[in-house]
Parts: structure tokens; C-alpha cells; sequence
């Protein structure tokens, strides 16, 4: 199976982050109408996933691959949801995670790239350091990501639950 790709309605930007971090090419475009989001997944073949019962429906009926996710679950159950559904264990690996808030790959930079663009002590501290290709930011390992880990095995304990359940 190809690696899926995801378009994530305007409710669920906090999974469409998720998706992200975990290294999916994930859209998310708060402002697109249903119709809009299901020409979208459509042409370029995305899984889309949404908590509107009727977009999954008119989705359904027009063919594309679409997943229905509950509207009040906590971010944790609804990213765990997404990879039950596929039986894909959800990984984090910072060599294939894209950027949170545009989708850009990170590529990896020497240390001496960001001189002086990030703060002397993250400088100091850190060794290991990434550029998003889309829009620039600077990642490391220990402050965007330093909760990852921790939701991460949230979302694997219930993944785990709810493929043997
Ligand atoms: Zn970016």
C-alpha cells in the first residue's frame, strides 16, 4: 500500500498537525467548503478525514476514500482512529516529520546553518537541527517536539486497544 496522504477538514486542524509531525502530506485549509475538500481528496487522491457525518456521506457517495472520525474525542483517540483505520502504526521519526503548520518536509541542516537564527541557548544545547523547505521555520529536537513522545505513546496505547478490540 502507497503511503496514504491525508486532507483534513476545517475542524480537526489539531489532527491534520498530528499527521504532520508523524511525516504524513497532510492539507488543511480551514476555509475550503465540502464541495471544495471533496473535489480536492479526489483529484489528488488524498484520504480525506472529517467529524461531519454529512461531508462523509456526500464524500462516500462521490467515491472518494473518506474517514469519519467522532467529533468529541480527544486529539490522542482521533490521531490513534486515523491509523487504526488503516493499520498503520503510528511512528515518529524527526528524518521524515514535515512541518506543522505548512506541510513543507524538514530537511536536515549542520549546526552552523542556524547561527543566529535561533537563540544562543538553543544553539548551545542542541546539536541536531532542521529547515522546513516550505516556509523556513527552525526545528530541533527538545521544543516543538519535546511533548511528541508523550502524546505519541498515548495514541500507540489506544491504537494497540482498538486494533485487537
Ligand atoms: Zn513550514
Amino acid at each position: 500500500m502507497p503511503t496514504p496522504r491525508f486532507i483534513v477538514d476545517g475542524m480537526l486542524g489539531d489532527v491534520a498537525k498530528f499527521l504532520r509531525i508523524l511525516g504524513y502530506d497532510t492539507l488543511y485549509f480551514p476555509d475550503l467548503n465540502d464541495r471544495e475538500l471533496i473535489e480536492m481528496a479526489s483529484r489528488e487522491e488524498r484520504v480525506l478525514v472529517t467529524s461531519d457525518e454529512e461531508l462523509y456521506k456526500l464524500a462516500n457517495r462521490r467515491g472518494v476514500n473518506v474517514m469519519l472520525i467522532r467529533g468529541g474525542a480527544s486529539r490522542e483517540e482521533k490521531v490513534a482512529f486515523v491509523f487504526a483505520s488503516l493499520r498503520i502504526e503510528p511512528q515518529f521519526d524527526p528524518d521524515k516529520t514535515r512541518c506543522s503548520l505548512c506541510n513543507g518536509k524538514l530537511r536536515r541542516v549542520p549546526k552552523e546553518a542556524v547561527k543566529g537564527r535561533v537563540s544562543e541557548n538553543t544553539y548551545r544545547a542542541y546539536d541536531r537541527f532542521w529547515v522546513c523547505e516550505g516556509c523556513g521555520r527552525i526545528y530541533w529536537i527538545g521544543s516543538h517536539w519535546r511533548n511528541i513522545n508523550r502524546s505519541l505513546r498515548r495514541i500507540r496505547q489506544i491504537y494497540m486497544r482498538l486494533v485487537e478490540g
